[in-house]
């Protein structure tokens, strides 16, 4: 499912002292089945720009159009967006709330309106794309797993509303390196398998770099740099400029031109502001 932006400015608290401009006429088209990576500094306008993609924030000014629907009209509902795109939040564990792991995530597919057969055939799916066992876990309390499982079921959860598009908010964020290797490997076999349009942000530049066809880099709610890997990590000197660190890059960059797997190995991480 492809997705077209054209001049989505958002502006926060609009008219107050406190205004903010948090995108300024962004200018974006994602194809269809893409993997893109989205990266920038804390408060560079990610989260707002990927809240627009699922209809939770409505533009100041500008169109959002998934699959020729346009998600910023007024008038279209935000059960159809959620239907096409969804959208796993930071931390997406601290929502979940029924008793059974097995409702938590058939929560959205009975607010669709399934039938139950349905929603049965759907959470058992989503629990085996994140690689837990439907039999042995259903009906467990999500609250009895480890940080890891909660936060894949989480993620089931949003699978569950087999959506075209889905986006991750940081969602390796808190976790061992082995429960990160694992939900990324999890991540890159449902692209490879579902051929879902997936946006990952990270302020991972070793993860997005070895996952992404397309980097779109953000500073300031503007989007700087939109392209390929290489092509992105070629920008040392404006990377560098915004906070993104310049040593990683190079290695990065060394890395990409051999081909080398090791590069899941070494984690590299862009420092917080
Ligand atoms: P990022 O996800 O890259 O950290 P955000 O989209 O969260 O960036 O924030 C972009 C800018 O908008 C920041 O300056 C942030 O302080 C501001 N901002 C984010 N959310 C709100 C809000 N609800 N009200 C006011 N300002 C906000």
């Amino acid at each position: 499912m492809s997705i077209k932006i054209e001049n989505l400015s958002h502006i926060y608290m609009k008219g107050t002292p406190f205004e903010k401009h948090a995108l300024k006429r962004i200018n974006l088209e994602i194809q269809d089945g893409e993997f893109i990576g989205l990266i920038g500094h804390t408060g560079s306008g990610k989260s707002t720009l990927i809240q627009h993609l699922n209809g939770l924030l409505k533009p100041t000014s500008g169109t959002i159009i998934i699959d020729d629907l346009d998600i910023a009209d007024k008038n279209v509902k935000l059960k159809e967006v959620r239907k096409k795109v969804g959208l796993v939040f930071q931390y997406p564990e601290h929502q979940l709330f029924e008793e059974t792991i097995y409702k938590d995530i058939a929560f959205g597919p009975q607010n669709l309106g399934l039938e139950e057969k349905e929603i049965e055939k759907r959470v058992k799916q989503s629990m085996e794309q994140v690689g837990l066992d439907f039999k042995e876990l259903k009906e467990k309390s999500p609250f009895e797993l480890s940080g890891g499982q909660k936060r894949r079921v989480a993620i089931a959860g949003v699978l569950a509303m087999k959506p075209d598009v889905l986006i991750l908010d940081e969602p390796t964020a808190g976790l061992d390196p082995r429960g990160r290797d694992e939900i990324l490997g999890q991540i890159k076999k449902l692209h490879k398998s579902q051929k879902i349009t997936i946006i990952l942000v990270s302020h991972s530049m070793e993860d997005i770099s070895k996952l992404a066809d397309k980097i779109i880099v953000m500073h300031d709610g503007e989007i700087v740099l939109f392209g390929s890997p290489e092509e992105v990590f070629q920008q040392v000197d404006l990377l560098e400029k915004i906070g993104l660190a310049a040593p990683q890059i190079s290695y990065l960059m060394k890395k990409l031109k051999k081909k080398d797997p090791e590069i899941r190995d070494n984690i590299y991480t862009v420092e917080e502001a």
